[in-house]
């Protein structure tokens, strides 16, 4: 199957979306990546859906990523005996550490260090700021707050604490249980929520030992701060908009978002937009204007990928909500002041080699009819840079390694092709025009560019550029080894 857009589409598996017909179904309808969040459900749970996608992923015969988000030091309530509770404006409410269920008037804040670092007057936001309460008097096992903002508290939701500074590990006890599950099971990417330093990155790379690429979660002031060094040591960036809105005043996570996305297309790493895009999707069929729009926002900025969360975990309509972000990017990307938009936010990289041929592949592309652009990727660098042109043109990328044509799914306009391993340059063009004709991207009387590094299997070794016919007696007539 080909998308006809290029922005990808992150769907969050969960409760409304964990058996074969509803993932399907929502991978027909556009999702390229699942996201698993660890912080709900049990590990069997995630077993069975990681199972479950690469059961759609074998029968649709085409690749898809999973992206395990790991909850990171995120504070959480327990959970409540009836599920949920309503606050009112002005009640009294207690947070406790005892494990039992919770009721109107106190939870579980399981958390010592916040008791141990919270002061009178503090505020705790709860589900993503939603609820408010202040404050009024705390020990070292309790705190006994006023509701200023009321609503619907339920089981494990978030909890902030943006006046206070805690001292927390990047990866907590769960975290490193559920990295080493998630890296066994086989997920291609895996989140870490919280990140502060580049240093987290590095504590979980040592974990993870390459078995999945690393994004990471901007979502505190400290990750703002540290952007640039943390994007250097990253895999890939998501623009969490939720706790971010809730760390930082809410009016500036847009410019913050703009400047991330940016920043990470130089850097030639996928980056998603996250958190509320269809938020009343939960409830309705149809999104609001303003949804729409700012799914069509982050589209226009370029990012790699939207997502959804609780609209295709939780809600009822998971796959009304994908179809809605499948139609906006279609429309968006037909609109011609998108693609002045793209180029006018192409930055001229010409640090290296492999730089050159990308923009020189681009080039001619666009001025010759060209159908694609064909890279032979081992580690998937080449195709991210082809990526990061942002082209008119399709982009394949051929590996012959699953671990990096399931990564590249998140990547924008990438279409992933699993190759056998080529160590002729011949047999590369060979296998870039077959994979260009058999995916529908080109007929046999038309031409293809493929890059290449030669030797093959060498990391980093982008070096070649051919434009190519399709029709493979021409390549093995005209092409020297
Ligand atoms: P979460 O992360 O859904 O795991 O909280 C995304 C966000 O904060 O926006
Ligand atoms: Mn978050």
């Amino acid at each position: 199957m080909r998308r006809n857009r290029n922005v990808k589409i992150v769907a969050t598996l969960g409760p409304a979306s964990s058996d074969y017909d509803t993932i399907r179904a929502l991978y027909e309808a556009g999702a390229d990546v699942f996201r698993l969040n660890m912080s709900h459900g049990t590990h069997e749970d995630q077993a069975a859906r990681h199972a479950t996608i690469r059961k759609v992923e074998a029968d649709v015969g085409r690749p898809i990523a999973i992206l395990a988000d790991l909850q990171g030091p995120k504070l959480r309530v327990g959970s409540f005996a009836k599920g949920s509770e309503d606050l009112q404006d002005g009640a009294a409410f207690r947070f406790d550490l005892d494990p039992a269920h919770g009721d109107s008037r106190r939870v579980c804040l399981p958390h010592p260090e916040i008791f141990a670092a919270l002061t009178k007057g503090a505020s705790l936001l709860v589900n993503d700021g939603k609820i408010r309460l202040k404050v009024v008097e705390c020990g070292k096992d309790f705190a006994d707050c006023t509701v200023t903002n009321g609503g619907t508290i339920s089981n494990n939701k978030g909890v902030n604490v943006p006046d206070v500074v805690l001292p927390l590990a990047a990866l907590s006890e769960k975290d490193r249980n559920d990295l080493e599950f998630a890296c066994e099971l086989g997920v291609d990417w895996l989140a870490l929520s919280f990140v502060q330093r580049p240093e987290d990155v590095f504590e979980a790379r040592a974990l993870v030992k390459g078995r999945a690429a690393i994004m990471c979660k901007i979502e505190k002031p400290a990750a703002v701060t540290a952007f640039a060094d943390i994007l250097a040591a990253t895999d890939g960036v998501m623009v969490a908009r939720g706790d971010l809105g809730v760390e930082l005043p809410i009016h500036s996570v847009p410019p913050i978002q703009k400047r991330l996305v940016r920043a990470c297309r130089a850097a030639a790493k996928p980056v998603i937009v996250a958190t509320q895009m269809l938020e009343s999707m939960i409830e309705s069929p149809m999104p609001t204007r303003a949804e729409v729009s700012d799914v069509a926002t982050a589209i226009y900025e370029g990012a790699d990928a939207v997502m959804l969360s609780a609209e295709s975990a939780a809600g009822q309509f998971p796959v009304e909500a994908v179809a809605t972000m499948d139609n906006v990017a279609k429309s968006v990307e037909r609109d011609p002041v998108y693609r002045e938009v793209i180029d006018a936010s192409r930055k001229a990289n010409r640090e290296t080699v492999a730089d050159a041929i990308v923009s020189a592949a681009r080039e001619i592309a666009e001025t010759t009819d060209i159908k694609a652009i064909c890279c032979f990727t081992q580690s998937g660098t080449t195709a991210s840079l082809v990526a990061r042109e942002r082209p008119h043109v399709p982009i394949i990328a051929l590996t012959p390694i699953v671990g990096t044509l399931r990564r590249l799914c998140l990547t924008w306009g990438v279409h992933c092709v699993l190759t056998d391993s080529v160590d002729r340059f011949k047999m590369a063009v060979v296998n870039a025009a077959r994979a260009a004709r058999k995916e529908g991207f080109a007929t046999e009387v038309e031409q293809i560019v493929v890059t290449a590094g030669v030797p093959f299997n060498v990391k980093g070794t982008t070096n070649i550029l051919r434009v190519a016919p399709c029709d493979e007696r021409l390549i093995f007539r005209t092409d020297p080894e």
